[in-house]
């Protein structure tokens, strides 16, 4: 049993679900659980409708709509004919989505963000799951909801390792092949929709593979595998052919977006092989995550992350920044949801360097304010550089306002105002 992931790249229109039944049939695989995200940008699109929700500007038709259209233009391109039951099962999500806009009364933003958003990879899975079947591929459709429970922690839910692990091996088959969504869960108590995080669906695959003792994940990408740098940011990018877990840890926790950060630990713990391949050519090798080399070839990797917020404390009377009001500020971070991506601090002085989300930063600089002196810079940009040599410093720093540098044996973090 393997698990495959396709991301909303890989479904961005009808020509590319064609492509994924073409990948499937060039690997051969038999037994399969495909985890499928919301198709090309969706859950941007649903992320309008839900602002628009809440601003009540009236423009909630509109961004519905165009979430419909893109939907119907692909059914067009996929089903000869516009009776196709596929048709009528995209009115119905769309209809029950309506439905619950229309009457849910709760103001909890990230509770009704997880509600609506996940039409994305409802909707995504019944296409596919139909496509498949339209072309003559045997699969079922799964409700993943019914399989991964979680906190009702909405927008970041924590797993419940233990239930899923459970219904998992109940409800899915190791024969055949299972068509899911990624990025989804269901919170334990009433069964409310809930979210793994943006980009989650990388994490959805690694959980069914830890589940079912899958032999290897596979998850399928518009670039040829794990870069050592972005190719939308950088030029001349290289390939690796194999990274550790523990290096593909740091990698995607430091913000290498082709990964998700929570997929790899599931993984590594049962030492289950990631690899990372492109939907384009599917029969290159890839990059392949597991046990052993660190990383082949041993080139460093720059990683960017935009879009920071670089604060730095200091103490209102000049007293040391220590254990105890660090831990206070700590504590703060985590209440407002922030992701701290690097720390500094000084005698008197502490900076963390976060990413600005969930609209969290004016409330939270708010509550800092009360006990320290607080200066902050929006849209900063964090580079990293794993296994870096100086010269490559020297080269990124150059001609740029770099407000904060970082340096250990491996990593150089430099914070740039761009
Ligand atoms: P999907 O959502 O379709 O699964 P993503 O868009 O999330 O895929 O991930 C693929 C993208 O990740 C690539 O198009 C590339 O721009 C970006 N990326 C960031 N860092 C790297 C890297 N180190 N190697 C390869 N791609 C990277
Ligand atoms: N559709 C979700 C997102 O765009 C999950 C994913 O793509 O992995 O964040
Ligand atoms: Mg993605």
């Amino acid at each position: 049993m393997k698990i495959f992931k396709f991301g909303g790249a890989s479904t961005k229109d009808a020509e590319n679900v064609k492509n994924v039944v073409s990948v499937i049939n060039q690997t051969g695989e038999k037994d399969l659980v495909v985890v499928v995200s919301a198709m090309g940008k969706i859950t941007n699109a649903l992320e309008e409708v839900v602002n628009d929700y809440f601003d009540d500007n009236g423009n909630i038709k509109d961004s519905l709509r165009i979430v419909y259209d893109f939907h119907f233009e692909i059914l067009k391109g996929l089903f000869q004919s516009s009776s196709h039951s596929s048709f009528g099962e995209l009115d119905k999500s769309f209809k029950e989505l309506k439905h619950f806009l229309e009457t849910n009364k709760s103001k909890n933003h990230a509770f009704v963000y997880d509600q609506v958003v996940s039409y994305g990879e409802i909707i995504s899975s019944t296409i596919i799951s139909a496509y498949f079947s339209e072309i003559g591929i045997k699969n079922t459709w799964l409700d993943v909801r019914q399989c991964i429970k979680t906190d009702a922690n909405y927008r970041d839910a924590n797993v419940d390792w233990e239930k899923t692990q459970q219904r998992i091996l109940e409800r899915v088959s190791a024969q055949g092949i299972t068509v899911t969504q990624g990025f989804l869960g269901a919170e334990n108590t009433n069964n409310f929709t809930t979210t793994l995080g943006r980009e989650g669906s990388d994490y959805t695959a690694a959980i069914f593979a830890y589940c079912l003792n899958a032999e290897n994940v596979t998850i399928w990408k518009d670039v040829p595998g794990v870069l050592n740098a972005d190719p939308r940011y950088f030029t001349k990018t290289q390939l690796y052919n194999n990274i550790s877990y523990r290096e593909a840890i740091e990698l995607a926790f430091y913000g290498a977006s082709v990964i998700h950060p929570k997929t790899l630990q599931p993984l590594q713990r049962k030492e289950i092989p990631l690899f990372v391949k492109s939907f384009l050519n599917p029969t290159a090798p890839g990059t392949c995550v597991g046990k052993g080399v660190l990383l082949d070839p041993f080139t460093s990797s720059f990683i960017l992350k935009k879009d920071q917020v670089l604060i730095s404390l200091s103490s209102l009377d000049f007293s040391f920044m220590m254990e105890n009001n660090i831990g206070d500020v700590f504590k703060l971070l985590h209440e407002y949801k922030m992701k701290v991506n690097l720390i500094q601090n000084s005698a008197i002085s502490f900076s963390v360097c976060v990413d600005n989300r969930f609209g969290n930063l004016e409330p939270l600089l708010a509550k800092l304010r009360e006990n320290f002196s607080v200066k902050w810079n929006e849209n900063v940009s964090l580079y990293t550089i794993r296994h870096f040599k100086t010269a490559e410093v020297k080269a990124l720093a150059e001609n740029k306002n770099v407000l904060l540098k970082q340096e250990s044996k491996e990593t150089v973090q430099l914070v740039i105002k761009e």
